[in-house]
């Protein structure tokens, strides 16, 4: 497997504190303290990566040692790093609290990722011309996403684009420019309401009919969607006349039987796998891709982590 990836997203440097209970406003609890990569574009470049596929990260960095850690570790995962330099701005940063039960608050500073350029994605066209897919995310500037997305459409690329975090602004036109969706539920219902005006609880979404969901997503973008619902595994809608090799127009695909110790990052790990998948074998039916993306997220489910929680290709059980 060696087609070639560009990931249009985040770097952040994550910084967990784990304690007993989550500190209520005013009060101070003990605990202790992990720093590691993070960002969903980090994330789905080091899946992209380790799923086989030669990989390219456009993203933007501050001057300052998360910048450094950043280098280092794409170094280190044979990842392109194209990055834009702020220096007057901090590399992005997650703060995360963690409390005895798994819950979690988290503040994200973006930093260097919220100023991200339209102007730097159109000087790094060489990198767009050489990708197979490009796969964005929502965690750097808007308008340096829809310029991405824009590019890969000329420069012949699949643009794949994970539409995360939920809250994140979206457009009419960049849904367009996608020709591949991958919400998870909540992303999936938070879009719904935006452009559709339409109420669906996210929670019971997998429980809907595969007729609805498939109704419901091609009313709101006529593409292909991966709707990920966690545990119940993953649901495909494509648009119609063009099934990529699909017999089916909607179908689910199952999780992949796993032992989850932290799920964190499953979405990052389905998306890049999948991601890969369409650059090393474009004209393979679409489920092959899906399927596989499966059975690569099933596994990061069995680590602690995110990014360094992604497996290998040879470490994917049959
Ligand atoms: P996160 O925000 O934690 O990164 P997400 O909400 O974006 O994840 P999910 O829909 O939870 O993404 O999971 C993505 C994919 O990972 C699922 O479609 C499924 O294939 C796989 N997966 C998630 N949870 C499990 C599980 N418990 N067992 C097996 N596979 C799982």
């Amino acid at each position: 497997m060696a087609g070639r990836v560009l990931v249009v997203g985040s770097y952040n440097q994550d910084h967990v504190w784990t304690c007993d209970q989550l500190p209520a406003p005013g009060a101070t609890r003990l605990g202790t303290y992990a720093s590691g990569p993070g960002g969903k574009g980090f994330n789905q470049a080091v899946a992209a990566s380790r799923a086989g596929a030669r990989t390219g990260l456009l993203t933007a960095l501050g001057e300052d040692a998360a910048a450094g850690t950043a280098r280092g570790l794409a170094g280190a995962e044979g990842i392109e790093l194209i990055a834009e330099v702020h220096p007057a701005l901090p590399s992005g940063t997650a703060g995360i609290f963690v409390d005895a039960a798994g819950r979690n608050v988290i503040t994200v500073a973006p930093g260097a990722n919220g100023a991200l350029s339209p102007a730097y994605v159109r000087a790094a066209r060489p990198a767009f011309a050489g990708a197979d897919v490009v796969l964005a995310q929502l965690e750097v500037a808007p308008e340096a996403v829809l310029e991405a997305l824009e590019l890969a459409r000329d420069t012949g690329a699949t643009t794949v684009l994970n539409p995360a975090p939920a809250n994140a602004p979206t457009s009419p036109a960049l849904l367009a420019l996608a020709d591949i969706l991958t919400p998870n539920e909540t992303e999936f219902a938070a879009l719904l309401a935006r452009h559709a005006h339409q109420t669906v609880d996210a929670d019971t979404l997998h429980t809907l009919a595969d007729d609805a969901l498939h109704a419901l997503c091609q009313a709101l973008q006529a593409a292909t969607w991966v709707i990920t619902l966690g545990g119940h595994g993953a649901f495909v809608s494509h648009a119609p006349g063009n099934h990529r090799g699909d017999r089916d127009p909607a179908y689910r695909v199952p999780a992949h039987p796993a032992q989850p110790v932290d799920t964190t990052g499953a979405g990052d790990a389905f998306s890049g796998a999948l991601a890969a998948a369409l650059a090393a074998n474009p004209d393979a039916p679409f489920r092959d891709g899906v399927s596989f993306a499966s059975r690569y997220a099933a596994r990061s489910t069995e680590r602690h982590g995110a990014a360094l929680a992604m497996p290998r290709r040879d470490e994917l059980a049959g």
